[in-house]
């Protein structure tokens, strides 16, 4: 097992990752708390896969351990399934010392985390991801919540967990366009701030790929290492957050004209491209990392370009992400690969709509 240390404002925790859930219970034992009951939230996928088996070992506590499942995806991100999850609690009789288990994608761990977040004005919980993305990205700092009326996270609260459990072992049941899309946001941060684990990416792509437990474990770590540093230096999203959207200015204006009907992980992969070709255009990002980083996208089978839109069009809806605070786009870029800076304002819109054009 490896493990890493997150340090955040108001919490001290740690990842562990793992090729099974067998040290599972010794985790929650060394947390030192004696929680009065545990309460396991996952999706109708991924509780036949692996709810029992985490209800069972938790049963080794000798306090009540109760199950609660919701309808997996998006679209059930919502505030009904939190009623659900609320009365579930209140039915199992969850006090404020029981302790949450968000088991799943991030889905399960934005609305499990937000479940905790406000049942009864915070109480503990720990997070177990099981896809690619909520292992290196949603179960990392912090944030919780649910979708409302249309609006993706506009609900939530910062809510660290006791403690973060990776079974890399989980991956072996991911649909495969679930794993790639998560590698979208595995390039992202080596993009963002390692070169070094560029060329990991780029050498152990074949054992990546087939699973491997060692390099997956290299892997998760190091980009857990990554986003939880991004995060711990700015923890409510001011500043340098921002960098960890890289290929997200233009991949979530990807998705929404999508209808979401693309995967996260490929609108950000595309969305990369561009953020590189802009790079190019207004920091001097040298041509040859830029094709690079797409050939390892490729690679990887993310894709590289969306021609049933055109520029204009994603150009407009930039201007419709709630982050784009005011009317001033912000894009991370890249001075070089593992180098990223934020560009505010500075870019014209001749150039923008040259760099969408080459993602079209
Ligand atoms: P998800 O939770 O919907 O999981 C994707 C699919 O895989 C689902 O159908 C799920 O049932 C299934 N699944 C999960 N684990 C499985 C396994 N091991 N085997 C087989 N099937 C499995 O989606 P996701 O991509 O994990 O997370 C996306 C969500 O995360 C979005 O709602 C997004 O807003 C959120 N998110 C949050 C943060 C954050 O900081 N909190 C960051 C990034 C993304
Ligand atoms: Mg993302």
């Amino acid at each position: 097992m490896q493990r890493l240390d997150v340090e955040t404002k108001s919490k001290h925790y740690e990842i562990l990752v793992d090729q099974d859930f067998l040290d599972l219970v010794p985790a929650i034992r060394g947390l030192d708390k004696d929680f009065s009951s545990y309460h396991v939230v996952s999706d109708d996928n991924v509780t036949p896969l692996y709810q029992r088996e985490i209800l069972d070992a938790l049963a080794g506590f000798g306090k009540p351990v109760h199950g609660v499942t919701f309808p997996h995806g998006e679209k059930n991100k919502n505030l009904s399934t939190m009623e659900a999850i609320y009365q579930a609690l209140i039915e199992n009789g969850a006090d404020r010392k029981s302790l949450i288990v968000a088991l799943g994608g991030g889905v399960a761990g934005d609305m499990a985390g937000y479940a905790a977040a406000t049942y009864m004005r915070g109480i503990a919980y720990i997070q177990i991801p099981t896809t690619l993305l909520s292992q290196v990205d949603s179960s990392i700092g912090g944030k919780t919540g649910i979708d409302f009326n249309g609006y993706k996270n506009i609900i939530g609260a910062f809510h660290q967990p006791e403690l973060v459990y990776i079974n890399t072992a989980t991956l072996k049941t991911l649909p495969r366009g679930e794993f790639t899309s998560g590698m979208a946001e595995i390039i992202k941060h080596a993009m963002i701030k390692d070169a070094a684990y560029f060329d990991f990416l780029e050498l152990e792509r074949e054992r990546v790929q087939a699973l491997d437990h060692e390099v997956l474990t290299s892997m998760i770590l190091r980009s857990c290492e990554i986003k939880s540093q991004v995060v711990s230096e700015d923890e409510t999203e001011k500043g340098n957050r921002a960098l960890l959207n890289f290929g997200h200015t233009a991949g979530h204006a990807i998705e929404r004209l999508m209808d979401f009907r693309m995967l996260h992980g490929e609108c950000v992969s595309i969305g990369m491209v561009a953020a590189a070709r802009l790079s190019a255009a207004e920091g001097g990002f040298p041509p040859a990392e830029a094709e690079r980083l797409v050939r390892l996208l490729e690679a990887y089978g993310l894709p590289l370009a969306v021609p049933d839109l055109s520029a204009e069009s994603v150009y407009e809806e930039l201007f419709h992400d709630k982050k784009t605070m005011g009317n001033t786009l912000t894009f991370a870029l890249c001075r070089r690969i593992g180098d990223s800076y934020l560009s505010k304002g500075t870019l014209t819109k001749a150039q923008i709509l040259e760099a969408l054009d080459q993602v079209m």
